[in-house]
């Protein structure tokens, strides 16, 4: 279980990013113009950061949660998962940003059964992006959210379903 009052930004003892560089592929890096879904042209996948004297404060910070959460095993370290797990440290909600060259990644096993009993445990989604393109992993349903613009965000809502109540997740305008 992912608790988010253990959350710390630095690595777990014995982590190390070893052979992965799938951050630098999967988000954009405005500070060295890298955009989501390409390899940065700094990284040298499976080797490292060839600026990594001088990479931006963005990629100092960074660590995905596979880093910090020792109970995440071999199977979750992103090179193998084809994800890089994270966690906003404002809503708590969890985000998985895939490699677009292995988009199906996640919904393999031990995956989605996994992500389905986060959701029931903590009440929110995991939230799956590839590049922009959003799905919401509930506790027994998901919800394809099409793209997620810089104007949107995403809200619990309760809707009927079979003549029941169920907590889903939809976009609206960031204002809203
Ligand atoms: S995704 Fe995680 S393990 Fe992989 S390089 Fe980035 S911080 Fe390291
Ligand atoms: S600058 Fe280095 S650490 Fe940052 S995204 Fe590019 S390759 Fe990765």
């Amino acid at each position: 279980m992912i608790d988010p009052a253990t959350m710390v930004n630095r690595p777990a003892a014995g982590r190390d990013c070893g052979d992965c560089t799938l951050c630098c592929k999967v988000y954009d890096v405005p500070a060295v113009e890298s955009v989501a879904g390409s390899w940065c042209r700094h990284c040298q996948p499976g080797r490292g950061c060839g600026i990594h004297e001088t990479r931006p404060e963005h990629c100092r910070a960074f660590f995905c949660l596979w880093m910090t959460q020792d109970f995440l095993g071999p199977d979750w370290k992103p090179d193998r998962s084809r994800f890089v797990l994270t966690m906003d440290p404002g809503t708590r909600w969890l985000f998985a940003q895939v490699d677009p060259g292995a988009a199906q990644a996640w919904r393999k096993q031990p995956y989605l059964d996994q992500f389905r009993r986060w959701a029931a445990a903590g009440g929110k989604p995991v939230i799956v992006f590839v590049n922009r393109l959003a799905t919401a992993v509930m506790a027994d349903h998901d919800v394809a959210l099409g793209t997620i613009g810089p104007e949107e965000r995403l809200v619990m809502r309760e809707e009927l379903q079979g003549g029941r109540t169920r907590l889903t997740v939809a976009k609206v305008a960031a204002g809203a």
